[in-house]
């Protein structure tokens, strides 16, 4: 049994996935349970598990991570309005421990979340 993340072995080509977008740093793809017309999530190649998990070091590949949120949301026509949500830990929802920005868009969105 690998001991890979299951991101890690979708960014390797192990496992399917809808990429859409994918730069030095990252890999973007369609969420498979989608919560919004749109729902991308913004992975880096770094398996970190969670954002808390992140040092300074990072701080390059963080604030990629935003930009290509950014342009991913804008490439699929919804730059003007889309959510980026991390959940970091068990208690706030993650169950992927391996970090990624949800991208959501195509529908009204409350605050505060859920
Ligand atoms: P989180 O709960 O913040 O850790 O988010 C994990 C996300 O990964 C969820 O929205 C899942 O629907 C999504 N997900 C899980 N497995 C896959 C997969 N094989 N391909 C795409 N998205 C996935």
């Amino acid at each position: 049994m690998s001991d890979k993340t299951l991101f890690s072995r979708i960014i390797d080509r192990e496992i399917p996935a809808d990429i859409i977008y994918e730069d030095d740093y990252c890999v973007a793809l369609r969420d498979i349970n989608p919560q919004a017309p749109f729902h991308a999530l913004v992975v880096p190649r770094k398996p970190l598990a969670k954002v808390a998990d992140a040092a300074t070091d990072d701080a390059e590949l963080l604030g990629r991570l935003c930009l290509a949120a950014s342009n991913v949301a804008r490439e699929h026509g919804h730059g003007d309005a889309f959510r980026m949500v991390v959940n970091n830990g068990a208690g706030a929802g993650q169950t992927v421990f391996h970090l990624h920005v949800h991208v959501l868009a195509g529908r009204a969105f409350s605050w505060p979340p859920g």
